[in-house]
Parts: structure tokens; sequence; C-alpha cells
């Protein structure tokens, strides 16, 4: 074999293999951590649970946070997998007209980037037009979710009603419906979202849309106002030479009237779900107490929530741990018993929401301070 003649020169060689795989890692990290201006708002956020998310978005996108490196190769691998679904959609034999096409509504400054537009064939001969949308989601995610009433399960996904309708109606086009095309990221399944009737298809609803399209022209003119402060701003700090002198003093108090003009909307109601996951929690939220209250510095309380979350791992392992989840859930609800509160320890947020099943019940959301 040929390998083989050169068994002496492999036996000779001194080679410091690398770690190839953190190579590959590193390489998808660097190009997904860039950081882009943006100076729209994109349809995937249009219907985002915060408006100051929104206006962050475009006057303070290079102070947005970085998503951590295990997140960012699973935005990766969702992308990859979507890219590859719409090759496959290709091969199925469904006639795609257009790819990756660009849209826009200027006047509430929305724009977007459309997967595709299929061509299906009427009963009556005549084909018609449709826009896909296609989203990758873990396992859980996508068990949970099979109707457009399902989507507000979860904040990203509450997104994509939204981003479907600015899809059926933007400046270049308008259609009555979408397709919303999902795929489970670990198993490889394919299914339609859809929609409060049961139809394969998304309908357009006017009354949301409209409601999008008031919330981007809302958005829009805020930042404008947002970004001439800026402007000035940035011309006033050219200014300062930082020396001591009755000018300097001026142009800063000048500058700070100007900054304290730059408005933002109103938080929304702390959300552990939204804002722990949102890359301008720094910059809106400075101190956590300040919005959520004292800090409560009790190492009882602490081992109490540790043993809950252990309990709540064995309890997916082990059937036999389901006594002491109980139990420490039970210790949980003496502790925080008041409905939809917030708490907030020194080590843990804890968030009690009301949830139903058959029945009405207390749940925990924790997640930690860091
Ligand atoms: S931290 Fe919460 S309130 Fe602040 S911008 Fe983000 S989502 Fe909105």
């Amino acid at each position: 074999m040929e390998l083989m003649k050169h068994k002496e020169e492999f036996l000779a060689r001194e080679v410091d293999y690398p770690d190839i795989a953190q190579q590959i890692k590193n390489k998808i990290i660097s190009e997904k951590n860039k950081t882009y201006a943006c100076n729209s708002i994109w349809a995937s956020e249009v219907a985002h649970d915060c408006e100051r998310y929104l206006v962050y978005q475009q006057c303070d996108w290079e102070k947005a946070k970085q998503a951590d490196d295990s997140l960012l190769l699973v935005f990766h691998e969702g992308n990859l997998q979507e890219d590859q679904l719409l090759l496959e959609l290709q091969k199925s034999g469904i006639r795609i007209k257009n790819l990756q096409i660009s849209i826009k509504i200027e006047e509430a400054n929305i724009t977007g980037k459309l997967d595709c537009i299929a061509e299906i064939e009427g009963s009556n001969g005549i084909p018609a037009n449709i826009p896909i949308e296609i989203k990758s989601m873990s396992d859980i995610v996508y068990n949970s979710i099979n109707t457009v009433a399902d989507l507000k399960k979860y904040p990203w996904t509450r997104k994509y009603y939204g981003q479907c309708q600015i899809y059926c109606k933007n400046d270049l086009w308008f259609f009555p419906e979408c397709y919303l095309l999902a795929k489970n990221k670990s198993t490889g399944a394919i299914k339609l979202i859809k929609d409060f009737d049961g139809g394969n298809t998304i309908k357009f609803n006017p009354e949301y849309w409209d409601w999008m399209v008031q919330r981007g022209k809302k958005i829009k003119e805020i930042v404008l106002k947002n970004k001439v402060l800026k402007m000035e701003i940035s011309n006033l700090q050219a200014q300062l030479t930082g020396k001591d002198t009755k000018k300097e003093t001026s142009i800063k108090n000048k500058i700070k009237k100007l900054e304290d003009k730059i408005f933002y909307p109103e938080r929304i109601k702390y959300d552990l779900k939204v804002c722990k996951g949102c890359k301008y929690e720094h910059i809106c939220i400075a101190d956590l107490s300040d919005i959520l209250g004292d800090v409560i510095n009790n190492s009882s309380v602490i081992e109490a929530i540790d043993n809950y979350l252990i309990c709540i791992q064995n309890r997916e392992n082990f059937k036999e741990a389901e006594n002491n989840y109980k139990n420490s859930l039970a210790c949980l609800k003496s502790i925080f018993p008041l409905k939809d509160a917030i708490y907030l320890t020194d080590k843990y947020i804890v968030q009690t929401k009301i949830k139903k099943n058959k029945n009405e019940y207390l749940s925990f959301e924790i997640k930690n301070i860091d």
C-alpha cells in the first residue's frame, strides 16, 4: 500500500498534532463574534417583548454584550441546519422562485431577509406564490411548538409570528399567507407550524401587522432624535482638552444636558427569561437591586435553592428522586410564597409565575446573578 511504503518516514516524524477541533471552534466563534452597526429594526426582532431593547439595538449596538462561546456555536449550528433545509426544499420538487430576498418597510424602518418564495400549483391549475421562513429548534422547543399559539412559550419564538407577518406584507409585495417551516436540530424532524385554525399556512393578520408598523414608526422617531443628540455630544467631546478651564467645565455641562435628553422607552417588568438573556442588560440595569428590591442575604435560603436545583436535575434522571424534588419544591414555596414576584438573593434571582396544566400551579424560574 502507498501509505505503508512511507512507514519509516512516518516513524521519523515528530509532529505535535494540534487540537483541530479547537481550531474550528475558534474560527466559527471569531466569525460569529463580530458586531455590526444596526440601522433598522430587523423583521426578526420587531415583535420583541421590549421596545427599549429595539432602541438600544440602533443607538447602542456597539455596547451589546456578546453571547458566550457555547451559544455562538449553537447559533452557528442552527444557521447551518436552516441553510441545509433550504437546499432540501429545493431538491424536494417544490418550485423555488427566489432565495434570500431583502425586504423593507420604509415608513417604519423595518428590514429583513426572507428565506425563499415558492410557487405552489393551484387545484385550478393557477399557481400561487408564497413566502417560506425556516427555523431550526432544539428538541424541547420543537416538541412544544405545533401552532402559532404555542410560539408565545419562549421569548425568541414569540418573534416568529411577527416576522412571518412582515414577510406577508412589505414595500415589495403582499401575500395573504406564508409558511413557517421548523426543523428539529437533534432528530432532523421537519414540520410546518400551523395557524390558529390548524391550517398549513400562517394567514396575514392586518391588526398585528399594523401594530408592528406603528411600533416601528415610533422607534424610528426616537432613534433619529437620539442619533442627532449623540452627534452633538461627540462634536462637543472632540473639543475637550483635558485641562481644568472654565470652557472645559461649560462643555462638560452641555454634554451632560444633552445626555439627559437621550430617550429610552420604559423598561419592561423585569422578566428573567427576557432580561437575563438581553445583550443590553448591563447598560439597561446597572444594579438589579434598584429594580428588584433588597438582596436576600441568608445562607439557608441559598441552600434551599441549591437543593431544589439539584433535585430538578435528579428528577430528570431518576424516578426515585421525585420525593426529594417535591420536598424541595414545598420548601421553596414556603420561602417564596408570592405569585408573579421576583426575589433577589446574593446568588440567585428567583421569579415565581403561575402556570396552567390541568390546574394552576406555582413555578420557579431561577438564574445565577452572574
Ligand atoms: S434588560 Fe430587559 S428591560 Fe432592559 S432592554 Fe433588555 S429586555 Fe428591555
